[in-house]
């Protein structure tokens, strides 16, 4: 079977002076259409609340209320041609370029969509100390062989070339934090991946699949017993102590000073050194997964009932965030996200199954018989069934019924396969 693959190369980016410059404005103007979009939008929505709330204490219908505009791309492409018009933002059209604040605009459109799918948080406004990126869809040039690659409005900048890349370019992302610029090319090409046979695969798998579950102590136990505490490594734990250290000296500095600044870019660059990390273990744990099961279940994040209740609503922001324990739950499942990412795509190229179930009572659920009571498990570590007496260690048990929720759903689309397929030839006869 052919499939469509989609790859991303990643690589250092060395713009000198004049290039630096220019991308900064490109980002700058970028950060600034995604900030004015969002503020406006934020204000739409704000009012559509405040005319509900004012509609209900009048007691007229609250469905005569004009809504905000729906959220789509041609919305947001509206919003920015408008934010293009008005006078004062003329910069953005000297210094800024037109493909890359559309990109950016439908990047705002995906975080919204993202949001209203349960799938990530609400979108927060961009700062310049952030995380900033920048997107040409076309344009590009790529002279592998003298180490650069052309972008619009900049020219021909080097990089650090460290693999060559494989397929056809889709598009180029220009990122800049911690100091650091990178690029990172978008790739896609035809590959052959093994075709799965479900029956098959049930029949000769099963009894080698793996089940995972995810934890804040341990960073995952496995359905056979074993488990992985890495993400607890020493070098995180140094790393942890440091930024802690700095956001404390943050609160003595003074706002706008050279020295806060240089104190701010210190953590966002010890926070990247953490995230490359964890980066490297969630790589090499994968594989290691992949390489020898082929059928792997784990939960399903549901990012937004974990961030709701913490970051609150619109109308009502930060409510009790720090009270809310989900959130430390919600911080922990970005990096989940990733992991299973990479699960989901090397499984994919393998030919095997990876497959994400609800993990709804998956940890209060007696395997030996069925009694679901959050009872079952008193303590973090240990689970003992109230019913019959079954103990377990509660991570490893949770994972045995992430696996068997996982094996179940699968047997429940063979068999609907089957009747599918059943179903014609009887009429036939
Ligand atoms: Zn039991």
């Amino acid at each position: 079977m052919n499939i469509n693959w989609k790859q991303a190369y990643r690589y250092r980016l060395r713009p000198n002076g004049a290039q630096q410059r220019r991308l900064l404005q490109l980002c700058g103007s970028a950060r600034y259409a995604w900030n004015q979009v969002l503020t406006g939008r934020n204000e739409e929505y704000k009012e559509y609340l405040e005319d509900i709330e004012s509609a209900k204490c009048w007691g007229e219908d609250v469905s005569l209320v004009p809504k905000p505009r729906p959220i789509n791309r041609f919305s947001f492409t509206y919003d920015l041609n408008k934010l293009m018009a008005e006078e004062e933002n003329s910069f953005l059209k000297t210094q800024g370029h037109s493909q890359v604040l559309q990109q950016k605009m439908q990047d705002l459109y995906s975080a919204f969509s993202r949001f209203f799918k349960g799938k990530g948080g609400y979108p927060q406004f961009k700062t310049k100390n952030g995380y900033n990126s920048i997107r040409f869809p076309q344009g590009i040039n790529l002279d592998e062989k003298n180490k650069r690659i052309f972008l619009p409005k900049t020219g021909f900048v080097r990089y650090r070339k460290s693999r060559d890349i494989e397929g056809d370019i889709k598009n180029v992302t220009v990122s800049f934090f911690s100091g650091e610029w990178y690029v990172s090319i978008q790739t896609q090409k035809e590959i052959e991946v093994p075709e799965i046979d479900l029956k098959t695969m049930l029949e000769t798998e099963a009894d080698n699949a793996l089940g995972i579950d995810m934890g804040a102590v341990r960073f995952c136990t496995f359905s056979d017993g074993r488990y992985e505490e890495s993400l607890k490594s020493n070098e995180l734990t140094r790393l942890d102590e440091k930024i802690a250290i700095a956001q404390r000296q943050l609160k003595n500095k003074k706002k706008g000073s050279n020295r806060r600044l240089r104190l701010i870019k210190r953590i966002s660059r010890l926070h990247q050194k953490k995230a490359n990390i964890r980066y490297d273990i969630h790589q090499k744990l994968s594989t290691q997964i992949c390489n020898s099961h082929a059928i792997v279940v784990a939960e399903e994040l549901k990012i937004k009932n974990m961030t709701k209740s913490a970051k609150g609503s619109l109308l009502n922001p930060g409510k009790n965030v720090k009270a809310k324990s989900g959130l430390n739950r919600s911080i922990l499942s970005e990096g989940w996200g990733q992991f299973f990412k990479m699960l989901e795509y090397k499984q994919k190229k393998r030919g095997h199954i990876f497959l994400q179930i609800n993990p709804k009572n998956t940890s209060r659920t007696c395997p030996k018989c069925g009694h679901v009571s959050k009872d079952n498990r008193r303590t973090q570590a240990h689970f003992c069934c109230t019913n019959c007496g079954y103990t377990a260690n509660a991570d490893e048990n949770a994972a045995g019924n992430i696996l068997r929720a996982g094996l179940a759903r699968l047997a429940q689309e063979v068999n609907s396969k089957r009747s599918q397929h059943c179903e014609p030839s009887e009429a036939e006869q």
